[in-house]
Protein backbone atom coordinates (compact mmCIF):
# COMPACT_ATOMS: atom_id res chain seq x y z
CA UNK A 1 0.00 0.00 0.00
CA UNK A 2 1.15 3.67 -1.10
CA UNK A 3 1.27 6.36 1.46
CA UNK A 4 1.99 9.54 -0.85
CA UNK A 5 3.09 12.77 0.74
CA UNK A 6 1.50 16.57 -0.73
CA UNK A 7 3.39 18.93 0.89
CA UNK A 8 5.35 21.70 -0.70
CA UNK A 9 4.90 24.72 1.95
CA UNK A 10 3.46 24.70 4.83
CA UNK A 11 -0.38 26.32 4.69
CA UNK A 12 -1.65 29.33 6.51
CA UNK A 13 -3.01 28.49 9.64
CA UNK A 14 -5.66 31.39 9.31
CA UNK A 15 -7.41 29.18 7.29
CA UNK A 16 -9.37 27.88 10.10
CA UNK A 17 -8.70 30.30 12.46
CA UNK A 18 -8.89 33.17 10.64
CA UNK A 19 -11.87 35.64 10.88
CA UNK A 20 -14.10 33.92 8.08
CA UNK A 21 -13.59 30.32 9.34
CA UNK A 22 -14.38 31.35 12.55
CA UNK A 23 -17.45 33.37 11.37
CA UNK A 24 -18.27 30.08 9.73
CA UNK A 25 -17.80 28.00 12.72
CA UNK A 26 -20.14 30.15 15.48
CA UNK A 27 -23.16 30.15 11.95
CA UNK A 28 -22.89 26.55 11.92
CA UNK A 29 -22.86 26.06 15.95
CA UNK A 30 -26.03 28.25 16.08
CA UNK A 31 -27.96 26.72 13.50
CA UNK A 32 -27.17 23.14 15.39
CA UNK A 33 -28.57 24.81 18.76
CA UNK A 34 -31.53 25.37 17.05
CA UNK A 35 -31.69 22.44 15.42
CA UNK A 36 -31.40 20.94 19.41
CA UNK A 37 -33.75 23.16 20.76
CA UNK A 38 -37.09 22.42 18.27
CA UNK A 39 -39.05 20.09 19.36
CA UNK A 40 -40.21 18.97 15.62
CA UNK A 41 -36.26 17.73 15.19
CA UNK A 42 -36.32 14.34 14.14
CA UNK A 43 -32.94 12.34 15.77
CA UNK A 44 -32.24 9.14 15.23
CA UNK A 45 -31.84 6.61 17.92
CA UNK A 46 -28.48 6.54 19.75
CA UNK A 47 -26.07 5.19 16.86
CA UNK A 48 -23.12 1.94 17.49
CA UNK A 49 -19.89 2.72 15.28
CA UNK A 50 -21.03 3.89 11.93
CA UNK A 51 -17.64 2.27 10.77
CA UNK A 52 -16.86 -0.77 12.39
CA UNK A 53 -20.31 -1.63 14.11
CA UNK A 54 -18.20 -1.53 17.56
CA UNK A 55 -21.20 -0.95 20.56
CA UNK A 56 -21.63 2.13 21.41
CA UNK A 57 -21.58 1.64 25.40
CA UNK A 58 -18.28 0.58 25.31
CA UNK A 59 -17.40 3.71 23.50
CA UNK A 60 -15.60 6.62 25.44
CA UNK A 61 -16.79 10.06 25.44
CA UNK A 62 -15.31 12.46 22.87
CA UNK A 63 -17.12 15.71 23.37
CA UNK A 64 -20.08 16.71 25.79
CA UNK A 65 -20.54 20.06 24.65
CA UNK A 66 -23.47 20.64 21.88
CA UNK A 67 -23.99 17.82 20.60
CA UNK A 68 -23.08 14.34 22.36
CA UNK A 69 -19.82 12.49 20.32
CA UNK A 70 -17.88 8.82 20.79
CA UNK A 71 -14.57 7.85 20.21
CA UNK A 72 -15.13 3.98 19.26
CA UNK A 73 -12.49 1.97 21.17
CA UNK A 74 -12.36 -0.76 18.33
CA UNK A 75 -11.63 1.47 15.67
CA UNK A 76 -10.90 4.82 16.80
CA UNK A 77 -13.61 6.20 14.95
CA UNK A 78 -15.38 9.52 16.54
CA UNK A 79 -18.88 9.72 16.14
CA UNK A 80 -22.27 11.63 17.17
CA UNK A 81 -24.34 9.35 19.14
CA UNK A 82 -27.64 11.13 17.30
CA UNK A 83 -27.96 12.45 14.19
CA UNK A 84 -31.01 14.15 12.27
CA UNK A 85 -32.29 13.23 9.11
CA UNK A 86 -30.76 13.55 6.03
CA UNK A 87 -33.11 16.11 4.72
CA UNK A 88 -32.63 18.51 7.32
CA UNK A 89 -28.96 18.40 7.02
CA UNK A 90 -29.18 19.04 3.29
CA UNK A 91 -31.78 22.33 4.44
CA UNK A 92 -29.40 23.25 7.01
CA UNK A 93 -26.05 23.32 4.47
CA UNK A 94 -27.98 25.01 1.30
CA UNK A 95 -29.41 27.98 3.82
CA UNK A 96 -25.57 28.41 4.88
CA UNK A 97 -24.53 28.49 1.08
CA UNK A 98 -26.75 31.07 -0.09
CA UNK A 99 -25.63 33.18 2.50
CA UNK A 100 -22.51 32.69 1.43
CA UNK A 101 -20.72 31.80 4.64
CA UNK A 102 -18.72 28.69 3.53
CA UNK A 103 -15.20 30.14 3.43
CA UNK A 104 -15.05 29.64 -0.60
CA UNK A 105 -14.27 32.96 -2.29
CA UNK A 106 -13.59 32.48 -5.80
CA UNK A 107 -10.13 30.84 -6.68
CA UNK A 108 -8.67 31.06 -3.39
CA UNK A 109 -9.25 27.08 -3.55
CA UNK A 110 -7.09 26.54 -5.96
CA UNK A 111 -4.60 24.59 -4.31
CA UNK A 112 -7.07 22.09 -3.33
CA UNK A 113 -8.33 21.63 -6.59
CA UNK A 114 -5.29 21.19 -8.68
CA UNK A 115 -4.90 18.68 -5.79
CA UNK A 116 -7.66 16.87 -6.75
CA UNK A 117 -7.18 16.61 -10.29
CA UNK A 118 -3.54 15.57 -9.41
CA UNK A 119 -4.97 12.38 -7.65
CA UNK A 120 -6.80 11.29 -10.53
CA UNK A 121 -4.04 11.94 -13.17
CA UNK A 122 -2.16 9.65 -10.99
CA UNK A 123 -4.24 7.31 -10.27
CA UNK A 124 -5.10 7.12 -13.78
CA UNK A 125 -1.70 6.18 -14.58
CA UNK A 126 -0.79 4.15 -11.97
CA UNK A 127 -3.86 2.01 -12.65
CA UNK A 128 -3.09 2.49 -16.27
CA UNK A 129 -7.20 3.17 -17.63
CA UNK A 130 -8.73 5.69 -18.37
CA UNK A 131 -10.63 7.42 -15.99
CA UNK A 132 -12.12 10.35 -18.64
CA UNK A 133 -15.95 10.26 -17.25
CA UNK A 134 -15.92 11.57 -14.07
CA UNK A 135 -18.70 12.72 -11.54
CA UNK A 136 -18.42 14.94 -8.79
CA UNK A 137 -21.23 14.59 -5.72
CA UNK A 138 -21.77 17.33 -3.87
CA UNK A 139 -18.59 19.40 -3.67
CA UNK A 140 -19.71 21.68 -6.40
CA UNK A 141 -22.29 22.86 -4.46
CA UNK A 142 -19.86 24.79 -1.88
CA UNK A 143 -16.90 24.80 -3.79
CA UNK A 144 -18.12 27.20 -6.68
CA UNK A 145 -15.02 27.70 -8.16
CA UNK A 146 -14.54 24.00 -8.75
CA UNK A 147 -16.63 23.36 -12.53
CA UNK A 148 -14.99 26.23 -13.72
CA UNK A 149 -11.79 24.95 -12.75
CA UNK A 150 -12.21 21.52 -13.70
CA UNK A 151 -13.53 23.07 -17.14
CA UNK A 152 -10.22 25.53 -17.30
CA UNK A 153 -7.21 22.69 -16.02
CA UNK A 154 -8.91 19.32 -16.88
CA UNK A 155 -9.51 19.05 -20.58
CA UNK A 156 -9.15 14.90 -21.06
CA UNK A 157 -12.10 14.28 -18.86
CA UNK A 158 -15.40 14.73 -19.02
CA UNK A 159 -17.00 16.12 -15.56
CA UNK A 160 -20.55 15.79 -14.30
CA UNK A 161 -21.79 17.85 -11.20
CA UNK A 162 -24.35 16.46 -8.73
CA UNK A 163 -25.39 19.04 -6.17
CA UNK A 164 -26.94 19.24 -3.27
CA UNK A 165 -30.44 19.59 -3.71
CA UNK A 166 -34.09 19.73 -1.89
CA UNK A 167 -36.07 18.20 -4.06
CA UNK A 168 -34.53 14.76 -3.82
CA UNK A 169 -34.80 13.74 -0.17
CA UNK A 170 -31.82 10.78 1.05
CA UNK A 171 -29.53 9.42 -1.55
CA UNK A 172 -32.01 8.31 -4.45
CA UNK A 173 -31.56 11.38 -6.97
CA UNK A 174 -27.77 10.32 -6.44
CA UNK A 175 -28.31 6.56 -7.33
CA UNK A 176 -30.61 7.63 -10.30
CA UNK A 177 -27.85 9.77 -11.90
CA UNK A 178 -25.36 7.94 -11.31
CA UNK A 179 -26.69 5.08 -13.16
CA UNK A 180 -28.04 7.36 -16.06
CA UNK A 181 -24.03 8.51 -16.57
CA UNK A 182 -22.01 5.47 -16.38
CA UNK A 183 -18.68 6.56 -15.03
CA UNK A 184 -15.55 5.76 -14.75
CA UNK A 185 -14.97 7.42 -11.61
CA UNK A 186 -16.35 8.83 -9.08
CA UNK A 187 -15.41 11.99 -6.67
CA UNK A 188 -16.38 12.41 -3.56
CA UNK A 189 -14.31 14.95 -1.33
CA UNK A 190 -16.35 16.50 1.37
CA UNK A 191 -19.64 14.37 2.02
CA UNK A 192 -18.56 11.60 4.29
CA UNK A 193 -18.32 13.34 7.25
CA UNK A 194 -21.50 15.32 7.46
CA UNK A 195 -24.21 13.08 6.08
CA UNK A 196 -26.58 11.01 8.89
CA UNK A 197 -26.06 7.77 7.51
CA UNK A 198 -22.70 6.98 5.46
CA UNK A 199 -22.98 3.75 4.90
CA UNK A 200 -26.18 4.52 2.86
CA UNK A 201 -24.15 6.84 0.61
CA UNK A 202 -21.24 4.60 -0.22
CA UNK A 203 -23.71 1.49 -0.92
CA UNK A 204 -25.92 4.06 -2.84
CA UNK A 205 -22.64 4.70 -5.04
CA UNK A 206 -21.35 1.15 -5.26
CA UNK A 207 -24.74 -0.21 -6.26
CA UNK A 208 -25.07 2.43 -8.80
CA UNK A 209 -22.26 2.46 -10.65
CA UNK A 210 -20.49 -0.19 -13.27
CA UNK A 211 -18.29 -2.81 -12.28
CA UNK A 212 -14.57 -1.47 -11.86
CA UNK A 213 -15.49 1.98 -11.06
CA UNK A 214 -12.90 3.92 -9.29
CA UNK A 215 -14.00 5.81 -6.47
CA UNK A 216 -12.14 8.81 -5.05
CA UNK A 217 -13.32 9.74 -1.22
CA UNK A 218 -11.80 12.28 1.26
CA UNK A 219 -12.96 12.85 4.62
CA UNK A 220 -10.94 14.32 8.08
CA UNK A 221 -9.62 11.96 9.88
CA UNK A 222 -10.13 10.72 13.28
CA UNK A 223 -6.35 9.63 13.52
CA UNK A 224 -4.81 13.08 12.62
CA UNK A 225 -2.58 14.35 15.40
CA UNK A 226 -4.82 17.32 16.18
CA UNK A 227 -7.73 15.24 17.38
CA UNK A 228 -5.42 13.07 19.39
CA UNK A 229 -4.09 16.18 21.03
CA UNK A 230 -6.92 18.89 21.02
CA UNK A 231 -9.98 16.48 20.94
CA UNK A 232 -12.62 18.53 20.79
CA UNK A 233 -11.45 22.23 21.13
CA UNK A 234 -9.62 21.22 17.62
CA UNK A 235 -10.82 24.57 15.02
CA UNK A 236 -11.67 21.79 12.60
CA UNK A 237 -14.00 19.90 14.83
CA UNK A 238 -17.26 21.83 13.65
CA UNK A 239 -19.96 19.28 15.34
CA UNK A 240 -22.13 19.85 12.38
CA UNK A 241 -19.63 19.41 9.54
CA UNK A 242 -18.15 16.38 11.44
CA UNK A 243 -21.17 13.89 12.72
CA UNK A 244 -18.73 11.12 11.48
CA UNK A 245 -15.13 11.29 11.86
CA UNK A 246 -13.46 8.27 10.48
CA UNK A 247 -10.11 6.39 11.39
CA UNK A 248 -8.63 4.68 8.96
CA UNK A 249 -9.04 1.51 10.53
CA UNK A 250 -12.89 1.95 10.86
CA UNK A 251 -13.27 3.17 6.97
CA UNK A 252 -11.37 0.50 5.98
CA UNK A 253 -14.10 -1.74 8.00
CA UNK A 254 -16.87 0.12 6.25
CA UNK A 255 -15.24 -0.58 2.97
CA UNK A 256 -15.09 -4.12 3.52
CA UNK A 257 -18.99 -4.46 4.60
CA UNK A 258 -19.81 -3.21 1.25
CA UNK A 259 -17.31 -4.66 -1.07
CA UNK A 260 -15.56 -2.34 -1.72
CA UNK A 261 -11.55 -2.70 -2.82
CA UNK A 262 -9.39 -0.25 -1.23
CA UNK A 263 -6.86 0.68 -4.00
CA UNK A 264 -4.46 3.34 -1.55
CA UNK A 265 -4.76 5.38 1.18
CA UNK A 266 -3.04 8.33 2.32
CA UNK A 267 -3.66 10.87 4.74
CA UNK A 268 -2.69 14.06 2.75
CA UNK A 269 -3.76 16.90 5.71
CA UNK A 270 -1.82 19.90 5.11
CA UNK A 271 -2.76 22.09 8.51
CA UNK A 272 -1.96 19.53 12.04
CA UNK A 273 1.48 21.08 12.84
CA UNK A 274 0.82 24.43 11.62
CA UNK A 275 -2.80 24.20 14.58
CA UNK A 276 -0.88 22.20 17.06
CA UNK A 277 2.04 25.39 16.72
CA UNK A 278 -0.56 27.51 17.08
CA UNK A 279 -2.15 26.07 20.24
CA UNK A 280 0.69 25.69 22.23
CA UNK A 281 2.25 28.96 21.71
CA UNK A 282 -0.77 30.89 22.55
CA UNK A 283 -2.42 28.55 25.02
CA UNK A 284 -1.91 28.63 28.73
CA UNK A 285 -1.77 25.48 30.54
CA UNK A 286 -1.30 23.67 27.60
CA UNK A 287 1.14 21.56 29.69
CA UNK A 288 1.27 17.97 27.63
CA UNK A 289 4.76 15.66 27.83
CA UNK A 290 6.55 16.18 25.00
CA UNK A 291 4.35 17.98 22.89
CA UNK A 292 4.31 21.12 24.58
CA UNK A 293 8.22 21.48 24.63
CA UNK A 294 8.26 20.02 20.63
CA UNK A 295 5.83 23.03 19.69
CA UNK A 296 7.31 25.63 22.05
CA UNK A 297 10.96 25.30 20.52
CA UNK A 298 9.88 24.48 16.80
CA UNK A 299 10.80 26.86 13.72
CA UNK A 300 9.08 26.24 10.38
CA UNK A 301 11.47 23.29 9.33
CA UNK A 302 10.49 21.77 12.54
CA UNK A 303 6.78 21.80 11.78
CA UNK A 304 7.40 20.85 8.16
CA UNK A 305 9.39 17.98 9.13
CA UNK A 306 6.77 17.06 11.95
CA UNK A 307 3.29 16.91 8.73
CA UNK A 308 5.21 14.93 6.22
CA UNK A 309 5.92 12.22 8.95
CA UNK A 310 1.95 12.34 10.02
CA UNK A 311 1.21 12.27 6.22
CA UNK A 312 3.57 9.33 5.65
CA UNK A 313 2.78 7.53 8.84
CA UNK A 314 -0.90 8.13 7.66
CA UNK A 315 -1.31 10.34 11.27
CA UNK A 316 -2.98 13.78 9.52
CA UNK A 317 -6.06 15.43 9.75
CA UNK A 318 -7.22 14.22 6.50
CA UNK A 319 -8.14 11.15 4.72
CA UNK A 320 -8.03 9.95 1.24
CA UNK A 321 -9.20 6.53 0.11
CA UNK A 322 -8.90 5.10 -3.50
CA UNK A 323 -11.85 2.44 -3.73
CA UNK A 324 -12.87 0.11 -6.86
CA UNK A 325 -16.29 -1.36 -7.05
ZN1 LIG B 1 -15.61 1.56 15.31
Amino acid sequence: MQTPVFLDHLPDVNTVTGEKPARYRLARNKALLELMLDRDTTWTVRRNCPACGGDCAKSKNFSQTLLEFQRCSDCNTIYAQRVPSQQTLDRLRLDIISRKETGDTGNTREFEYISLMNWISLTEARLQRPLDKVVDIRFASHATAWPESTRRLSHNRSWDFLPLSLENAGFDNIGERLRNIAPRAVLMPTELDRVADPEALVRTIKHSVPAGTVIFIASSCADGLEYEILGADSPSFIPLDRLTVFSIKGFEALCAKVRLSVLEISTPGRLDAVILDRYFKTTENSNIPFWSGFFREADQNRLHDLQILLQRSLRSGVLRFVLET
